[in-house]
């Protein structure tokens, strides 16, 4: 009896710590083709800016590796034949597999201008494209950013704090808006400007321009030409569904997978980024791109896998962020109801985040306080709070928990409410009482 797990991101490793759990006996073997195996990818952006060393990306320890006692084969698999049970590479013998997950995760977007090639045109993605980045980074130098969500923002900061001069470019008329309102996103948008970070609203790319192979500049549609060494873009990700393809696997957007996680055919799962999963919120099966559900999905697919039959049941996404160096926290719907937008909003939590020494529970003295709740009809169903972070945990606790708000509803809703007093009144007699 042989598992394999393809990708060595967390929801891969979280499925071989779930198979151990459970199964001592049998044979497990993790391929990927990352060099670097399995780090923190939201630590990336603090590693980009100079708060995390490259060491402290990597969350496990040769002792982990060695009590969960599984192969590692660092390669690319190329095809996967369901028939046969066996993978596929290039320059290796067939590996064969009883069971299979599929934890490939997703990639960024390529940019697709002409130009877009060439050297110093830059994204986010994994290590090496972090330490890219970092050795083209120069004091003094301007950068293009292009991108709408927070993947663009930590770039802009990651190159600011490399002393480069960041242009932004945003497509619409403010950031992020499908999360944030016009009065949060301009909060953004101020401490970007006080960073001294040029904004340019509604603004594309047309074409990168070079220079001996080199980007020397880009266009942007009103023929404005922008001088820069470096452009960074950042603008969504997709999921990487080239062996689902060609396995035939049920797809959508992602690899379409039942509430055990396990995709049209059953000895093959999927967990992560790559997955589409159903979500008890709303009814639908959603792409859900984020480290704690990625984590969560490979450790009950893991499970599955051993025989412990286990319901994946995705919980309302819960995110600490930081906009600007201002401490987000961003709990449940609070955009303009897409699916996407529920994606979006989500992208910031993770344990390198809160593990930070200036992440949210530790800082104090805020220039900036503003709390935004989503009232339903006798629930909170969202909650973005920027600075003082001391409404987060209760808000985090009424929505996640569907805590009925109809002693307050009608207070929260009147106007000029103090909406942070009301909360915390209502939040601490209730604990009193309980
Ligand atoms: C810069 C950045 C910042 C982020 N910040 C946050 C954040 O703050 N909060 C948050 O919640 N989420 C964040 N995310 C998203 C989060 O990192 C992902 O949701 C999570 O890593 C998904 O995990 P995964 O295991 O599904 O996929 P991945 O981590 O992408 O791992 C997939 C692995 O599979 C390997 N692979 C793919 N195809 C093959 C193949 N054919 N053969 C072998 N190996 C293959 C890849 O090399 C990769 O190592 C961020 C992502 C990035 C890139």
């Amino acid at each position: 009896m042989r598992y394999v797990v393809i990708g060595t991101g967390v929801a891969g490793m979280s499925a071989v710590e779930a198979i151990r759990s459970m199964d001592g006996e049998n044979e497990i073997v993790m391929a990927g083709d990352d060099p670097h195996g399995y780090y923190s990818r939201p630590g990336l952006a603090y590693y980009l800016s100079g708060e995390l060393h490259d060491k402290a990306l990597y969350p496990r320890t040769d002792a982990d590796y060695n009590r969960l006692n599984f192969h590692f084969v660092k390669a690319q698999v190329k095809s996967i034949h369901k028939e046969s049970h066996t993978l596929e590479f290039d320059d290796r013998n067939p590996l064969s597999y009883d069971r299979l997950l599929l934890a490939v995760g997703a990639q960024a977007m390529p940019l697709k201008v002409p130009g877009a090639t060439l050297d110093g045109v830059l994204k986010l993605d994994h290590l090496e494209d972090a330490r890219r980045i970092l050795k083209a980074a120069h004091r003094g130098r301007a950068a293009v950013v292009i991108g709408g969500g927070i993947t663009a923002l930590e770039l802009v900061e990651g190159l600011l704090a490399h002393g480069m001069k960041v242009r932004y470019l945003l497509r619409g008329d403010r950031y992020w808006s499908n999360v944030l309102d016009t009065q949060e996103s301009r909060i953004v948008e101020a401490r970007l400007q006080e960073e001294s970070v040029t904004l340019h609203h509604h603004a594309e790319i047309t074409e990168v321009l070079g220079k001996s192979g080199h980007v020397h500049a880009v266009r942007l549609p009103d023929g404005q030409i922008l001088k820069c060494d470096l452009l960074a873009y950042a603008i969504g990700i997709q999921p990487r569904l080239e062996l689902a393809k060609g396995a035939g696997l049920a797809l959508d957007r992602g690899i379409l997978v039942n509430e055990y996680l396990q995709t049209s055919v059953d000895d093959i799962y999927a967990a992560g980024d790559v997955a589409q999963v159903y979500d008890p919120m709303t009814g639908r099966s959603v792409m859900d791109s984020l480290w704690h559900p990625a984590r969560q999905q490979g450790y009950v697919a893991g499970l599955n896998m051993a025989g412990k039959r286990t319901v994946y049941s995705k919980a309302a996404p819960l995110n600490v962020t930081r906009l600007a160096g201002l401490t987000t926290t961003i709990i449940g719907t609070v955009g303009g109801g897409r699916d996407d937008d529920l994606v979006g909003i989500a992208r910031g939590d993770s344990e390198t985040w809160r593990e930070l020494p200036d992440a949210a529970i530790a800082q104090s003295g805020f220039e900036v306080n503003r709390v935004r709740v989503m009232v339903g009809e006798n629930t909170l169903t969202g909650a973005v709070i920027m600075g003082d972070q001391k409404l987060s945990l209760p808000l985090e606790k009424m929505i996640l928990g569907k805590v009925d708000i109809s002693p307050i509803r009608e207070r929260l809703l009147a106007p000029g409410s103090r909406i942070g007093d009301v909360i915390t009144e209502f939040w601490t007699s209730r604990n009193s009482k309980n």
